[in-house]
């Protein structure tokens, strides 16, 4: 074996390991299986040698006993303890070519210790909430209903003006009756106010970058997994403890689903924090991962390594963890990170088996990657093969840089900030990249052709935590406006994302005007940068006010929120563009029941006043320069303000 080794490094070729001979192993029992009389430990490591399992006292570092563990069938290992041994921790260590790898927790592991660096045995029955077996998702019908608002956990209570007493925790997100120094909701209360109807968590799984022993010592959104299974120990009040961090976010779900908000999470199956010393590859190395045909690892996340979910017991990985957080946790929806890394296979079963379980289940995730990737474009779930994708939509990144231009070049303005040439790309965004006859795809920003085959296919959005906040983005772009100019053109920017077919995305504070000091990618920024200020939910009570009532307009019309592209082609007519800047267009609302039989929305991104046709018949007024109404009736030309939306309706 070694001579072979070496005379193939002679001939200056490394061998390249063929994954595919692996052993599958497709038992749903890989992990601990605990009972108060035994233990059943199974992990799959087809390359070991040898395996043993380390175990030790709660939170001690020396190590308790050592078992070593029986080779069972297809690549997989087993030990069984008997007796009670809740609250013990362990690790598993295998050995390969004589050589004995790191102690690490299996990539199955529910529950661990602080820092996540060893597994935990617990009872999984002691982490349920009082009221959990009865707990039950608020009622949910199509995707294109969903009004997603992305937040981070701590980012939402850490200010002081959060009113919140567990600040930075998934159970201050839980607190009822917290309030701004002006008296406004704040948390949860000011969830249910705005009436989104999902809360999209950023990373909540147990990461790497924060130190979970000092957990206000630095900052981070999470993008960097370390054990998927288990929720981040510093959003809990006790990280030692394998319960705590388990207990308080079911609480938080619980609260959530009791205040008729569902909860997503943000998953990143992609890639791993660690690379070399990761759990998937101190078990079984390279297997887990893809490679560069020199056989190093390739990196289409730019984070070190991508996973190889065309692989078996990857795509299982993935799979049986999503199922998990639905079963155990109750989770509501997944946005998958990086989602173009993965194969449109593995997503396609995730989404079945999932609604299998949740009819109603929300997906979506990022159409792209950050580098090239061995796998062909064809088979990953990239945004131009979204159309293959059964149930999942992708971001669409049309509406968003036609919104407000280029996201990569900070002084390009879009629609919203008066760049004339981008009507296309918000045509485009309003269909929910489906394919409609009047939109000239040749115009269209990025995609040339239709690639959403249904409107549930298309994420619509104009901010994330990713790259600026909307209202720095505006103050960059757009710096010689006044600022009652860049008032409206944020109104109008939310305004398109809000009457758009598909689903739309709202990232936490849009809604108030948050910013980050025009820092542009926040990930390990402090608190003072990624904090949400809640007084200014005051200081911008006209914009709280109008995305409230954009939410609350689209919530009352099916109109806005089509599910068959068919009648999305057939019912959205776009008016004879006159003025560039300009975009105006009538939905039949008859077509899905609405009391809204016909509905005109006037989009004016230009500087001026523009004149618009409504015809002899008299509209009723629901939206009038960018500012809620109720029934004022108008008819024939009509005057809107610049950089406005304004939305009629006929009964
Ligand atoms: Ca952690």
């Amino acid at each position: 074996m070694l001579l072979s080794f070496i005379l193939q490094l002679f001939a200056g070729k490394a061998q390249k390991t063929d994954y595919s001979k692996y052993p599958v192993y497709t038992g749903n029992d890989l992990g601990l299986t605990y009972s108060k009389t035994r233990s059943v430990f199974k992990i799959w490591a087809p390359t070991a040698e040898e395996v043993e399992l380390k175990i030790y006292p709660e939170n001690s570092e020396s190590m308790g006993r050592k078992e070593i563990m029986q080779k069972s069938n297809n690549g997989t290992w087993i030990a069984t303890i008997m007796g009670d041994y809740k609250e013990s921790m362990y690790t598993f260590s295998v050995k390969i070519n004589g050589k004995w790898l790191d102690n690490v927790p299996d990539p199955y592991a529910k529950a661990v210790g602080i820092n996540g660096k060893r597994a935990m045995v617990i009872d999984l029955k002691e982490t349920n909430p009082p009221g959990w077996s009865t707990d039950k998702s608020p009622a949910f019908k199509n995707p294109t209903d969903a009004i997603i608002y992305e937040l981070h956990v701590r980012d939402a209570s850490i200010a002081a003006n959060s009113g919140i007493k567990n600040k930075g925790k998934f159970i201050g997100l839980a607190e009822k009756g917290t309030k701004n120094t002006t008296g406004l909701s704040t948390g949860l209360d000011h969830l249910k106010e705005l009436g989104v109807t999902h809360i999209h968590l950023l990373p909540s799984y147990d990461y790497n970058s924060v130190d979970e022993t000092k957990p206000d010592a630095k900052y981070n959104w999470g993008y960097d997994p370390l054990n998927y299974n288990v929720p981040e120990g510093s959003y809990s009040t006790n990280a030692y403890d394998g319960v705590t961090r388990i207990k308080e976010f079911k609480q938080l779900i619980q609260t959530f689903h009791q205040n008729g908000l569902r909860v997503v999470m943000d998953v990143v199956y992609n890639h791993t924090a660690l690379t070399e010393n990761s759990n998937f590859n101190q078990l079984v190395p390279g297997y887990y991962y893809r490679q560069t045909k020199d056989g190093k690892f390739s990196n289409a996340t730019a984070c070190g390594n991508e996973t190889a979910s065309e692989r078996p017991m990857f795509r299982k990985f993935m799979l049986e963890s999503m199922m998990y957080w639905v079963k155990e946790y109750h989770i509501d929806g997944f946005r998958v990170d990086l989602m173009g890394v993965h194969d449109i296979e593995t997503m396609n079963l995730i989404s079945r088996e999932l609604h299998k379980i949740k009819p109603d289940i929300l997906l979506y995730g990022e159409g792209w990657t950050a580098g090239a990737s061995p796998l062909p474009d064809s088979v990953r779930a990239l945004k131009a093969n979204a159309y293959k994708l059964d149930r999942i939509a992708v971001f669409s990144d049309d509406i968003r840089d036609g919104i407000k231009g280029h996201v990569f070049t900070h002084d390009a303005k879009g629609f919203a900030t008066g760049q004339t040439g981008t009507e296309e790309s918000i045509k485009f965004g309003i269909v929910a990249s489906v394919k409609h006859p009047q939109v000239d795809y040749s115009k269209v920003n990025y995609s040339k052709a239709p690639y959403a085959a249904q409107p549930y296919h298309t994420v619509t959005y104009c901010e994330c935590h990713d790259n600026h906040c909307l209202k720095d983005r505006i103050d960059l772009s757009a710096k010689d406006a006044s600022e009652a100019d860049k008032r409206k053109m944020y109104k109008l920017a939310l305004s398109i994302v809000l009457t758009s077919q598909g689903i739309s995305f709202l990232h936490a504070g849009t809604e108030f005007m948050r910013n980050k000091k025009g820092v542009e990618n926040s990930f390990e920024s402090p608190d003072s940068i990624n904090a949400i200020d809640w007084d200014l939910k005051s200081a911008n009570k006209d914009v709280f006010d109008y995305v409230k009532a954009l939410i609350s307009i689209r919530k009352q019309h099916p109109a806005f929120r089509m599910m068959d592209a068919r009648q999305v082609a057939a019912n959205i007519v776009f008016d004879a563009q006159t003025v560039p800047g300009v975009v105006t267009y009538t939905i039949n609302g008859a077509v899905v029941n609405d009391k809204w039989k016909k509905i005109k929305i006037c989009l004016n991104g230009t500087a001026e006043q523009q004149m618009v046709e409504l015809g002899p018949k008299e509209w009723k007024t629901a939206v009038l320069n960018n500012q809620a109404f109720t029934n004022v009736p108008v008819s024939g030309k009509f005057q809107v303000w610049p950089y406005s939306c304004s939305i009629f309706y006929q009964e």
